[in-house]
């Protein structure tokens, strides 16, 4: 891996840039997490960002053990994709008055965010296990479990959370 150099020559440079772009973007969600919960109205979603936002404390502590593990330096490289998906959450939820409706695009914003997330560790597991990085993957596939089962909640809080949604104007 050349420190002086930008360049990904290798699938363990591509390994290593990945996990840099995924410790960006875990990064990046701890700050976005509090607004999230400043804007959601249905105490359960509240709880379950308040829940996913020390997951997520706990996922970058696991990104450091894997940098660790691997003999590197934690380092993150900018992620676009995840502040992408930030910038367009923020845009629509700015667009949005009534707060049930807000809760509702809340939550698919939030499912966007995780499944980037269970791609890039799905990835990650998949690479660091033909590098031979065993203690890395494992790390890997804590988070990703952790990742898979928040998506499962956001569903099921959708459920509630569209058809209150879907009640908004219905009585026009
Ligand atoms: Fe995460
Ligand atoms: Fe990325
Ligand atoms: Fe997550």
């Amino acid at each position: 891996m050349g420190l002086f150099s930008k360049d990904i020559a290798t699938l363990q440079d591509l390994f290593l840039h990945q996990l840099q772009d995924v410790y960006y973007a875990e990064n990046q969600i701890t700050k976005a997490l509090p607004k999230m919960i400043e804007k959601a109205t249905a105490p359960e979603l509240r709880e379950g960002f308040e829940t996913h936002l020390r997951e997520t404390e706990g996922q970058i502590r696991r990104l450091e053990k894997a940098f660790d593990s691997l003999g590197e330096k934690p380092k993150a490289v900018t992620c676009p994709a995840i502040d992408g998906i930030i910038k367009e959450a923020n845009e629509t939820a700015g667009e949005i008055a009534d707060k049930a409706v807000l809760d509702a695009a809340l939550i698919a914003a939030a499912q966007a965010v995780e499944h980037y997330e269970i791609a890039r560790y799905g990835t990650l597991v998949a690479w660091g296990q033909q590098l031979g990085h065993g203690a890395a993957v494992a790390l890997f596939e804590e988070t990703l479990a952790e990742e898979k089962a928040t998506d499962e909640k956001l569903t099921q809080l959708s459920t509630r959370a569209n058809a209150k949604a879907e009640a908004v104007g219905a009585d026009a």
